[in-house]
């Protein structure tokens, strides 16, 4: 597909995050800005593969900034892991004039982005949404931000009764592969520590800390566990382990599953979606294509999508450092 872009379609994949439907409401108008038309597809590359379209124009995403979760609905779809699947989503595409894409989702939607545009030729720009902010080449993807104000918010909350009944809370957040929403969450809702995936501080210093934290005479403590911490038992086995190596503890488990992914975007991600949308379809009216718009230093960027789905962001090591300090 060559030539300038007249009709791009948006579409939401993969798993969802705060700040999505900004996103969108960014790409719908920055296209009515800038005179292109603009069609969403609705659930992903299920719903490209079924042709599940509609024209979007600048008042059709009035009112949604504010709003989680994604009015284009997401979707997985075994499909498009398919030539046949992916053929008959770019026979959709060809049939409603649609000549760009935008893809809003994590690695996964770009590894499926990537394919499709080395087969045929698509231009296609990715937003990273995601709450884990695991992907290289942005310092932020949509949905982080609001996503740790959920996770401290609720452990203020569990807080409050961990204090009254001097107990000891196990709070498992999101991450299995990257500890970014515990290190950034743990630290913000001052947790005595923190386990993520990519430190094994092992359990003895767990206890020890613990212990240090009971006699210095704090009448409650939190810690922060990612989903994937190193120290090969769940949220629930650490808690009996702690009970029974540390009787002095009254312990308690939550899991905050899929809340974390909810709500309202913060201003922080409402305003990243909205420059990222700006970005997103300007890059395709230059002719680009494969590029992933992230933000790095304050500054909106391209990276290709072949960089951004190989690496995770590292966590910040300066951060762990400051967690230890603060639980002094
Ligand atoms: P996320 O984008 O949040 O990482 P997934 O990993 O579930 O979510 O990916 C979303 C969708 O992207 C999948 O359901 C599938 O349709 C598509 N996809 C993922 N990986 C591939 C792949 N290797 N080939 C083709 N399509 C893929």
């Amino acid at each position: 597909m060559k030539g300038k872009i007249k009709k791009i379609g948006v579409f939401t994949s993969g798993g969802d995050s705060p700040g999505m439907n900004a996103a969108i409401r960014s790409v719908v108008r920055s296209c009515a800005y800038m005179k292109i038309e603009c069609m969403g597809i609705y659930r992903g590359y299920q719903g490209m593969i079924e042709g599940d379209f509609k024209p979007m124009d600048a008042r059709s995403v009035n009112n949604i900034i504010n709003k989680g979760g994604t009015i284009l609905k997401s979707a997985r779809c075994t499909d498009f892991h398919t030539k046949e699947g992916r053929q008959k989503a770019y026979d959709q595409l060809q049939a409603a004039g649609i000549d760009g894409l935008v893809v809003i989702g994590g690695d996964g939607s770009f590894t499926g982005a990537l394919i499709f545009h080395k087969e045929f030729k698509v231009p296609i720009i990715g937003i990273p949404g995601t709450i884990d902010n695991d992907i290289f080449g942005t310092t932020y993807t949509l949905g982080f931000d609001t996503a740790l104000n959920t996770v401290v918010e609720v452990i203020d909350k569990i807080r409050d009764t961990a204090s009254s009944h001097n107990r000891l809370f196990f709070v498992e957040v999101m991450g299995r592969d990257v500890g970014h929403i515990a290190l950034n969450a743990g630290v913000g809702a001052g947790a005595e520590e923190i386990l993520i995936p990519e430190e094994n501080l092992g359990l003895e210093r767990l206890l020890d800390s613990l212990k240090r934290s009971k006699l210095s005479g704090k009448s409650s403590s939190i810690v922060v566990v990612a989903e994937g911490d190193k120290t090969g038992k769940n949220v629930f086995e650490l808690k009996e382990y702690v009970e029974k190596h540390l009787p002095i503890y009254d312990c308690r488990v939550s899991v905050l599953g899929h809340m974390q992914r909810g709500g309202s975007p913060s201003c922080f991600d409402r305003v990243l979606a909205s420059r990222m949308g700006v970005k997103a379809v300007e890059a395709l009216i230059e002719g680009k294509t494969s590029l992933m718009v992230g933000i790095q230093d304050n500054k909106i960027t391209l990276t290709p999508i072949s960089k951004a789905i190989k690496g995770h962001t590292k966590i910040d090591k300066e951060l762990l450092r400051v967690s230890d300090i603060m639980t002094v």
